[in-house]
């Protein structure tokens, strides 16, 4: 029997990429897939998103890894290339670099390259981490058309910082910065994540590079994907391993750092940070077993979780399924509760836990 099982939704991934589209109708889709697509399996997503534009990873090896699993689509590299030694292994495999200092664009003017290589000049808007200041845009800009190792369209990229927060004025200043400093390039433009799709249209320029969205998760502050018609691909499970009675006042778990007042009963749940699940996910962190929420009892330890089940008048037995989250339970609501966000939550899936892909 297995107990840990992340089963992905590809119906799922297909719909999500569907609303990108009706959210940005005249941008094409740069998928973003660092980071193992998300946790949600790098090569099968990629395989499942035929309908999007290009893709989007941040190193050089999963870019490689896309190649090997027989990707042919164009892959932009997000933080560009980090060594001169690079540059060939990016012409060979056709992936696009973004060019996003000055070390990079001498390493990229001084190589004996045989074609040029297609680039994304990233600008720092605001962020304040990667990407060229707007003084140095009409040089860099310059210097990249003059040098015969680029090619001569030269995209501009920007990134946001805090697109996830309506209320907050300084995206509407990063979109007017980026707009007044490449208005008269022709070149693509791209500027925005999964929340610039949601809710800055002004952003969407030729170009939109969403990750979350496409998991089907809200990058919006308290807010789940549903609100935004999206479905969540991932869906977490295990199975309950034992049911026990513990009396009023026992502790429960490491450091007993929780006890129940009266007497009821747990179910212990193969499920741990040795999964990724999130240790600090606080006690009454819900879980779904049956169709019904229960709260965790104590401290997440590596392979097992203890769930209060009170009284189990819903007689919960030892093989039950439990849902850790997925469309009965969204990541959103367990990432508010471990303290973190949801991005964090799907990457941190581990290797032991196994996956079934849907159809
Ligand atoms: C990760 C990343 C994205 C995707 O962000 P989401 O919030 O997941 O949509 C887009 N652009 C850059 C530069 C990124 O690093």
């Amino acid at each position: 029997m297995r107990l840990a099982i992340a089963e992905i939704n590809l119906q799922a991934l297909a719909h999500n990429l569907a609303q990108v589209r009706q959210f940005a109708p005249d941008s094409k889709i740069m998928a973003v897939l660092k980071a193992n697509a998300y946790g949600h399996g790098l090569v099968k997503i990629a395989q499942h998103l035929n309908a999007a534009d290009a893709f989007a990873v941040a190193r050089i090896d999963e870019a490689l890894a896309l190649r090997a699993g027989g990707l042919t689509k164009p892959i932009v590299l997000l933080e560009g290339f980090f060594h001169q030694d690079d540059l060939p292994i990016l012409l060979a495999n056709n992936f696009q670099t973004i060019i996003h200092d000055e070390n990079q664009l001498v390493a990229l003017e001084q190589a004996q390259l045989d074609a040029p290589i297609s680039c994304w000049l990233k600008i720092n808007t605001g962020m304040h981490r990667l990407g060229i200041a707007a003084t140095q845009f009409e040089d860099f800009y310059q210097r990249l058309l003059a040098t015969p190792n680029a090619k001569n369209e030269i995209n501009l990229m920007t990134h946001f910082s805090c697109a996830d927060d309506v209320s907050d004025t300084k995206t509407a200043e990063q979109i007017s910065l980026f707009d007044s400093l490449v208005a008269t390039k022709q070149q693509a433009h791209c500027l925005a994540n999964s929340a610039g799709i949601i809710a800055w249209p002004a952003g969407h320029g030729d170009w939109v590079r969403p990750g979350l969205m496409l998991y089907g998760v809200s990058p919006m502050l308290n807010c789940t994907g549903a609100q935004h018609d999206l479905k969540p691909v991932m869906r977490l499970t295990t199975k309950v391993i034992a049911i026990r009675d513990v009396a009023a006042g026992q502790c429960v778990g490491y450091g007993g750092r929780w006890h129940s007042a009266k007497a009821t009963k747990l179910a212990v749940v193969a499920m741990g940070y040795g999964d990724g699940y999130p240790r600090h996910a606080k006690h009454g962190t819900p879980v779904v077993i049956g169709n019904k929420r229960y709260g965790i009892a104590g401290n997440v330890s590596m392979d097992m979780i203890s769930v209060d089940i009170g009284d189990n008048s819903d007689n919960i037995k030892v093989g039950d399924e439990v849902v850790m989250w997925g469309p009965e339970l969204p990541v959103e609501e367990i990432a508010l509760c471990a303290t973190t966000i949801p991005y964090e939550l799907l990457c941190n899936i581990t290797p032991r836990v196994s996956y079934e892909y849907l159809t």
